[in-house]
């Protein structure tokens, strides 16, 4: 088989103070595999002096490292999209710049690609990040395992591998807001993780505030599912069914126990504003489902990807 080349696609925002390490420990990685490889700096709207880092880096690592410098700050998965679409690599692996991945783990996964699967994904043991975000983490996790199908532990850990056609077929999805593990593992048929280690941030502060933590969760939220919307109607349908109920009640009571009770109609009005309001959540969700199969259309990815094909029959001469 023949040798398969490899990308290494990171992005980079504000990381001066870890650039260079990056770059050498990366390079050097690399360099063990044997294997021709390129390694894909995107910057995304630094402020700081990593536009000139990797310029110089391309410079001095001239047919190895590419610098790609986006106008502004789009976002790590816009950033790492970007990327995606410079490589040229049969192999793409993406990694964090904070040097929280350890670039030496590349050829680990490389060589886990050689068994042919589609996408190799990490779990960081020990993860070495605020107990806030360990919790945040598990919760996705488990949701982003019940919506895609498949069992992978850790979505969160940038450091992967995607073979060629996976990263043709997410740059065939026009959508602005991606989660790339997920997106990638919605084409994938072979998948497996390895453990690989993480470290605390070499440098600097984490890139993600609160707002934008939670600006990605719904980014990963709504790609995934849909499922939300649903979930009006069937709130909906259980406030108005207990509505019904506790109006069912009420009047039972109201003839055994004669009209006192009930406190005079007030009750009997709870359970019919408890219908009332059930039957606008189920409106709602009505809606949404209008609006989820909008939203399935608009984002237009395509519907299949064909890998191969084989044979010929006489209608294509
Ligand atoms: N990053 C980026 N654009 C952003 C935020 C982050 O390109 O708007 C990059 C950042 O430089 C790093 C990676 O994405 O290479 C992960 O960011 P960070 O380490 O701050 O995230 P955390 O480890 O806290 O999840
Ligand atoms: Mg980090």
């Amino acid at each position: 088989m023949k040798m398969q080349s490899v990308s290494v696609v990171v992005p980079v925002f504000n990381e001066e103070a870890n650039l260079e390490q990056l770059v050498e420990r990366c390079l050097s990685a690399c360099d063990t595999m044997g294997r021709p490889y390129e390694l894909i700096l995107v910057d995304d709207g630094s402020t700081d002096t990593s536009r000139e880092l990797i310029q110089r880096a391309s410079e001095a690592h001239n047919q190895v490292v590419i610098g790609m410098l986006l106008n502004r700050n789009y976002g790590q998965h816009a950033a790492v999209m970007a990327g995606l679409e410079m490589s040229r690599g049969d192999i793409v692996v993406t990694l964090d710049a904070d040097l929280q991945n350890p670039p030496e783990e590349i050829p680990k996964l490389v060589a886990k690609m050689d068994e042919d699967y589609d996408v190799v994904g990490t779990v960081r043991v020990p993860r070495c990040d605020a107990a806030f975000r360990k919790v945040g983490s598990w919760l996705v996790n488990r949701a982003a395992q019940r919506a895609t199908g498949v069992r992978m532990h850790d979505y969160g850990c940038m450091l992967r591998a995607y073979r060629r056609h996976i990263v043709d077929a997410m740059l065939m999805c026009h959508e602005r807001s991606t989660f790339i593990p997920i997106l990638a593992n919605s084409f994938a048929r072979r998948t497996t993780e390895i453990e690989v280690s993480h470290s605390s941030r070499g440098a600097g502060d984490s890139k993600y505030s609160l707002w934008k933590l939670i600006n990605l969760q719904f980014d990963l939220m709504t790609s995934m599912t849909t499922a939300p919307l649903r979930l009006l109607s069937v709130i909906g349908a259980l406030i108005s069914l207990m509505g019904g109920g506790f109006g069912l009640l009420l009047l039972i009571m109201r003839l055994w126990h004669g009209p006192d009770w009930a406190a005079e109609g007030v009750f009997t009005l709870f359970a019919i504003l408890f219908i009332f309001v059930g039957a606008q959540f189920v409106a709602m969700g009505l809606l949404g489902e209008y609006i989820g199969r909008i939203y399935h259309d608009v984002r237009g990815r395509p519907r299949f990807f064909v890998q191969t094909t084989f044979g010929k029959s006489r209608l294509r001469d």
